[in-house]
């Protein structure tokens, strides 16, 4: 799209420093807001009910003309050639296990394979980047012409606040959690490493570059709020919803956004559907197996 968009570059750097501070993917400071907004309370059946199957064959189109009044003998009965691409979705057209692939599913039970994994087109879009991260490099265009797109919206400007984290820095983030508040509240904010989003190369945390930084209330913020509405346009997903911590695992998250496409994140926002988890029919991920 478009490259012109006016960027407005935030008048500061002077948040840099929280950033790093807070280099895992949440803060400590929001977990009250968090209680306070994305208590999941109601939802009594949260049915993590498998996708419906897509419709994988229409019933066959009568392809001869209905004219032919040639006497031929009946056709051998071959199986007929696949359908050209039906109307529905291919959920399985890339793979959700390969670590490198577009849709890989990553969460509490689905580590990455192998842990060490390094994505191989890792770049550095232009825009604003608190902790110098990047990103695959097709998650990295979708990013830059999203914030464009915000800022000519009317949303305002934003900063990538991170990206890619390695599985050795991962280590150290989840560490840093354990060290400081115990295991069981650093596994509610932080992956274990091998488990992170951010290993993917695919994960973008969000800010508009002056409050709310890695906080529940960026989701009130114009820039937090745009992109809920937005994101799906360029190929991004809020992968933790507020309501969705018993399946994903991870406390409301409105800065985290996925790249997954627009393929797919077209088809998510079409069928209302918010959790890759839902969508691929996989299990809730509330917590590790072992
Ligand atoms: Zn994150």
């Amino acid at each position: 799209m478009s490259q012109r968009a006016g960027r407005r570059t935030l008048p500061a750097a002077i948040v840099v420093g929280l950033c790093v501070a807070l280099a895992g993917c949440a803060s400590p400071g929001p977990l009250t807001a968090v209680d306070a907004t994305g208590s999941p309370s109601s939802s009594a059946s949260a049915s993590p009910s498998a996708p419906e199957p897509t419709p994988s064959d229409p019933p066959a189109s009568p392809s001869a003309s209905p004219t032919d009044a040639a006497p031929e003998p009946a056709p051998p009965p071959e199986p007929a050639p696949a359908p050209p691409a039906p109307a529905g979705f291919d959920s399985g057209q890339r793979s959700i296990d390969d670590p490198a692939s577009l849709w890989v599913v990553a969460n509490k039970l689905r580590p990455m394979n192998p842990a060490g994994f390094v994505p191989p087109d890792l770049a550095y879009p232009s825009v604003e980047n608190a902790n110098g991260q990047p990103l695959r490099a097709p998650a990295g265009d979708a990013l830059v012409a999203m914030f464009a797109a915000a800022a000519a919206e009317g949303a305002g400007g934003m900063r990538l606040q991170s990206a890619y984290r390695s599985y050795d820095t991962q280590v150290g983030v989840y560490n840093g959690y354990v060290a400081r508040e115990g295991q069981a509240s650093a596994d509610a904010q932080s992956a274990r490493p091998g488990h992170s989003e951010h290993q993917t190369g695919l994960a973008a945390d969000i800010s508009a570059g002056s409050s709310c930084i890695l906080a529940a209330c960026f989701a009130d913020t114009p820039q937090g709020s745009w992109l809920a509405q937005n994101a799906w346009r360029f190929g991004f997903i809020l992968r933790y919803p507020a309501d969705k911590v018993p399946v994903t695992g991870y406390m409301f998250e409105p800065w985290h956004f996925r790249y997954v496409g627009t393929e797919l994140s077209t088809e998510l926002h079409e069928r209302g559907i918010r959790t890759l988890e839902e969508f691929f029919g996989l299990p809730a991920a509330p917590g590790y197996a072992g």
